[in-house]
């Protein structure tokens, strides 16, 4: 297994491009809501209004040089795959759906492929605008139509988690709609470094891919065993023990702890959170800068006279900064706790403040349901034209979705390098992903690959060791 990944991902020969003749189902609208809103813009779509991406002519050839040389077939396929053996039920009987480049979404459902080779034939001949994966069923999705219904049953899936940018825009000042920058970035590392310890550290899990979703939002892929096996009802006490924050955009109040204690995920959360809040909330997003934005945090206080006296005061002051009116608040709720009944809730009442902004902001359908299909990683947002690269969570506050490479600085990038370097004798050939900035995402999902292929090399020689001694 050493090296399976020290081979070219390019050794695969490609195939012909073939005429199209599938016959595809025109769907439903895609079930990432982020992608709903999508227009496409590869070939000629007059629509698209992409945010901060030209449409180029050819970007279709773009996609199309995209994964002819820089999608890692084969990490990806064995990571699918969950073993270094050739290619077995878990990536065979696993259902993909590609999106078909154009104007419509033409989706192409219940695909499924027996190799890599197959996989990646398929991807150069289509050139999907969007790649999903969904589950791995009892027999192959593609011979769906020759199977009896009870035959094709769902069995694995990776737990999986979406948070998206949208969930916080009811109180995000810095950018809104689709744009997102450096400050609002801040609200998903928070998000990002809170679920990963929760995953960690309350369900003992190892294996999370972190993967930017190519525009405002960002999926975790939960790929230890035991967590793709959950069962819808096990996947949804999961999420239902992550949805601290309860209600949308109508609900002011979205966060209720019991008065007297708190759980130690909890108190974990709050932790991670105390180091941001300041910075991210009361500095960078002003959560108390004017009325309409103070009233929010007021509403979560559950006393009358707390939430009139800071409201007077700030009316009279409105241009003190967010961080001295919090300042106000938590003097103010210090105070109060001495004097009156409800005194536990106004104790847990900044915690709840703190929660309701920075927890994470789960859409806990996602996670659910094994059949739920997600965005795979390295592929291609449709409107951004960035490449869905891993984001190493450690890091994740330093991770910049602007500078995250696109297909044509790619282009861009492969070029310049080939135009300007001269191989020497004995030089090793680089890998086309190596010449870009590609390589560091592409270098950390193979460690992450092969992470996971050697624990179950590990259990497969356990399992034979034990089964040799009986
Ligand atoms: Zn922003």
């Amino acid at each position: 297994m050493a090296n399976f990944l020290g081979e070219s991902y390019m050794d695969i020969d490609d195939p012909e491009v073939h005429e199209d003749n599938d016959v595809d189902m025109i769907i439903e609208s895609s079930s990432n809501k982020e992608d709903d809103k999508e227009r496409n813009f590869w070939k000629g779509s007059t629509n698209a209004k992409p945010d901060k991406f030209e449409i180029e002519e050819g970007s279709l050839e773009l996609l199309r040089v995209f994964y002819k040389r820089f999608f890692p077939y084969k990490t990806y396929c064995y990571w699918l795959n969950y073993s270094i053996d050739p290619m077995d039920k878990p990536f065979q009987n696993r259902e993909f759906n590609f999106v078909k480049p154009g104007d419509d979404e033409v989706y192409m459902r219940y695909l499924s492929f027996d190799t890599i080779e197959e996989f990646k034939n398929e991807v150069l001949r289509v050139c999907p605008k969007k790649i999903d994966i969904g589950a791995v069923f009892t027999a192959k999705p593609k011979e769906k139509k020759s199977l009896k219904l009870s035959a094709l049953k769902p069995v694995e899936k990776e737990l999986i988690f979406d948070i998206d940018m949208n969930d916080y825009d009811e109180f995000r000042t810095c950018c809104s709609g689709a744009t997102i920058c450096e400050k609002c970035w801040q609200l998903i590392a928070v998000a990002i470094k809170i679920l990963d310890s929760a995953l960690r550290e309350d369900f003992g899990f190892k294996y999370l891919l972190w993967v930017y979703s190519g525009r405002r939002g960002v999926h975790c892929w939960v790929c230890d065993e035991r967590a793709r096996k959950l069962s819808d009802d096990e996947r949804k006490s999961i999420a239902s023990y992550l949805g601290v924050i309860k209600g949308g955009a109508q609900q002011n109040k979205k966060v209720h702890l019991y008065k007297n204690s708190l759980h130690p995920s909890l108190t974990r959360a709050h932790k991670i959170i105390e180091e941001y809040f300041e910075r991210v909330i009361l500095e960078d997003q002003e959560v108390l800068k004017d009325e309409r934005e103070w009233t929010k945090v007021l509403e979560c206080i559950p006393d009358d006279g707390v939430r009139r006296r800071l409201d007077d005061d700030w009316r009279k002051n409105s241009s003190r900064h967010s961080t001295e009116k919090w300042d106000n608040l938590l003097a103010e709720l210090e105070s109060s706790t001495k004097m009156t009944k409800k005194a536990d809730s106004l104790r847990v009442c900044k915690i709840e403040i703190m929660l309701q902004y920075l927890y994470p902001r789960l859409d806990e359908a996602v996670s659910t349901k094994m059949i739920h299909l997600l965005k795979s990683p390295f592929c291609v947002h449709p409107s951004t034209g960035r490449v869905c690269v891993p984001i190493i969570p450690e890091e994740c506050e330093n991770f910049n979705p602007m500078v995250v490479p696109t297909i044509s600085s790619l282009y861009n990038e492969i070029n310049d390098y080939d135009r300007s370097h001269v191989k020497n004798d004995g030089e090793r050939s680089l890998h086309d992903y190596e010449k870009t900035s590609l390589s560091p995402y592409i270098k950390y999902f193979d460690k992450f690959v092969q992470s996971i292929l050697k624990e179950t090399l590990a259990k497969n020689k356990a399992a034979m060791q034990m089964s040799m001694e009986f």
